[in-house]
C-alpha cells in the first residue's frame, strides 16, 4: 500500500533551531510532537475492496508451514450502536451520533452510502480508510471500526465508518455567537492544526479539503482534522494529479489556475484562510466562483511580483489567460490590511503583526515561498504574550453551547430565517388588512 511504503520512509521532524527571543517573546514550547508509528492495523481493505475487520486477530496457524495467517473477523452490525441525532451531511452520506449499546462510548457513524454509487463502493470511502487506517496523531480523527447495515437478505446494503465522537466543529462554533472564544482558543487551535498537518506532511500525506468544517473539536479543547476522503499519499516525483480538490474559498492560486504538479503546499495556503477565519468568525476569502475568488485572491494578496513571473508562467497553465496587460494593472499586495479589516470588535487586537505576518506567509502566492508546518510551528506569534496553550486541557471550553456543528448551525439558521419570514408575512398581512378597513 503507498502509504504504508509512505508511512515506513518517515522523516522525523528536524530540531527546532533556537531563534533569538525578542523582547515580548516569553518562552518555546518544546519542539512540534513527534511522528508516532502507525495505529496497530484493526481493518484491511482487500484488492477487491471488501473491508474486513481485524481486530482482535485470530492468528492461526493454518498450514505446515509455520506461517501465520489471520483470519478477517466478520464486521459487526450497525446495531450494536444506538443511532442518535444526524450531525452532518456529508458528500457520500450522512453523519450521526451513537452510543455503544454495551459500553455506552459515543461515536460518529458515517454513513457511507453504496447505493448511489455506480461502481460500487466510493473510492472517496476506500482511501479515507486506508489513509486513517496508517495515521496515529492526537490532532487526527481516529477511526475505530467499520461496521455495516443488511438489507433482508445477507448483502450489506450501507457501510459505516465508526469515529470518535467530538462534540464541535469549527464552523459550527464560529457560527454561533453565543460562543464565546478567547485568543486562547484561536492561537491553540492554529498550532494544534499545524501540528496535525506537519504530521501529515512528514508522512507525505497531503490532505486536499483543509477547511472549518473539517475540523473537529471536542469538550477537551482537542482539534482533529477530519474528512480524509479526498486525501492521498505524495511526492515530489508526482507526475499529475487531479485539479478538482478543495473547497473554494480555501482553494489556493496554483490550483485555481490549472496546476496539476502541486505540493503539499496546496494545504498550508488553506491553513492560512482558517486561522483568519477564526479571527473574523467568517470565511475570509469567499467567492461565488472560481473567476471571482481567483479575482479576490489577486485583489488582496497582489499579483504574482516580478520575481516569480518567469515560476508563474511556467507552472499555472491558465495564467497567460488572466495576466494583465500591464505592470500598471497588477494589484498589490495589501493583506496586511486587509487582515485587520471586518474583525468582531472584541476580537481585534487579538490579530496583532505577528499573528498577521504567519497568515502572510501562509498566504503567498508562489507556493515554493509558501510557509510550512515546520516554519508555521515556530513562527513568533505563538510564542508572543499570551504564549500559546500547548495543552488544550488549559483552555476554557466552557462554552454556552454543548455541541454544534455546521450542519445543525445552518439547520438552525434556516429555521431562524423561516420563521422571521413567516413573521413579517403575517405582518404584512396584518398591515395589507388594516389599511383595507374603511375608517368608522
Ligand atoms: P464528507 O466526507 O462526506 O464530506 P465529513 O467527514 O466531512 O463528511 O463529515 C461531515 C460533517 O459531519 C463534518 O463537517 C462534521 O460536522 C460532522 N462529523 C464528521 N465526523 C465527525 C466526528 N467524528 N464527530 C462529530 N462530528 C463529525
Amino acid at each position: 500500500m503507498a502509504t504504508s511504503t509512505a508511512l515506513q520512509t518517515m522523516v522525523q521532524p528536524q530540531h527546532a533551531k533556537p531563534k533569538q527571543p525578542s523582547n515580548n517573546i516569553i518562552k518555546r514550547p518544546p519542539p512540534p510532537p513527534p511522528i508516532t508509528p502507525p495505529q496497530s492495523q484493526s481493518h484491511s481493505l482487500t484488492t477487491s475492496g471488501t473491508i474486513t475487520n481485524n481486530n482482535n486477530k485470530r492468528q492461526k496457524k493454518l498450514n505446515n508451514n509455520n506461517k501465520v495467517f489471520s483470519l478477517p473477523e466478520p464486521l459487526r452490525d450497525v446495531r450494536v450502536f444506538e443511532k442518535r441525532g444526524q450531525v452532518g451531511q456529508g458528500t457520500y452520506g450522512s453523519v450521526f451520533m451513537g452510543a455503544d449499546l454495551k459500553t455506552g462510548n459515543v461515536v460518529a457513524l458515517k454513513r457511507i452510502n453504496t447505493e448511489q454509487e455506480e461502481n460500487g463502493f466510493p473510492i472517496t470511502a476506500i482511501r479515507e480508510v486506508k489513509i486513517l487506517k496508517a495515521l496515529n496523531h492526537k490532532n487526527v480523527v481516529s477511526l475505530k471500526e467499520i461496521v455495516t447495515s443488511k438489507d433482508s437478505g445477507e448483502i450489506p446494503k450501507n457501510v459505516f465508518m465508526v469515529f470518535e465522537y467530538l462534540e464541535y466543529d469549527l464552523t459550527g462554533i464560529l457560527e454561533t455567537p453565543e460562543i464565546k472564544l478567547t485568543q486562547h482558543h484561536i492561537k491553540s487551535w492554529s498550532y494544534q492544526l499545524l501540528s496535525g498537518v506537519h504530521y501529515m506532511h512528514t508522512n507525505k500525506i497531503i490532505h486536499r479539503d483543509l477547511k472549518a468544517s473539517n475540523l473537529l473539536v471536542n469538550r477537551k479543547g482537542e482539534l482533529k482534522i477530519a474528512d480524509w476522503g479526498l486525501a492521498r499519499s505524495w511526492n515530489t516525483d508526482m507526475k499529475k494529479l487531479t485539479k478538482k480538490v478543495i473547497t473554494l474559498w480555501y482553494r489556493p492560486p496554483e490550483l485555481l489556475l490549472g496546476c496539476d504538479k502541486y505540493t503539499d503546499k496546496i494545504d498550508m495556503w488553506s491553513v492560512g484562510c482558517i486561522i483568519a477565519e477564526m479571527f473574523r468568525r467568517s470565511g475570509f476569502l469567499r467567492g461565488r466562483d472560481e473567476t471571482a475568488q481567483l479575482d479576490m485572491i489577486f485583489k488582496v494578496c497582489g499579483h504574482p511580483p516580478p520575481e516569480d513571473l518567469d515560476y508563474v508562467h511556467q507552472k499555472w497553465p491558465n495564467w497567460k489567460n488572466i495576466v494583465p496587460e500591464n505592470k500598471q494593472k497588477f494589484f498589490p499586495r495589501i493583506i496586511q490590511q486587509e487582515l485587520k479589516m471586518h474583525l468582531p470588535i472584541s476580537q481585534a487586537s487579538w490579530m496583532t503583526p505577528k499573528a498577521i505576518d504567519l497568515i502572510d506567509k501562509l498566504m503567498i502566492l508562489n507556493p515554493d515561498k509558501r510557509l510550512d508546518a515546520y516554519h508555521a510551528l515556530e513562527a513568533d506569534y505563538f510564542f508572543e504574550n499570551p504564549f500559546v496553550k500547548t495543552d488544550p486541557s488549559e483552555l476554557n471550553m466552557n462554552f454556552a453551547v454543548t455541541s454544534v456543528h455546521e450542519w445543525e448551525a445552518r439547520k438552525k439558521h434556516e429555521r431562524i430565517m423561516a420563521m422571521r419570514a413567516q413573521a413579517a408575512k403575517q405582518q404584512q398581512q396584518q398591515n395589507n388588512n388594516t389599511a383595507g378597513r374603511r375608517p368608522p
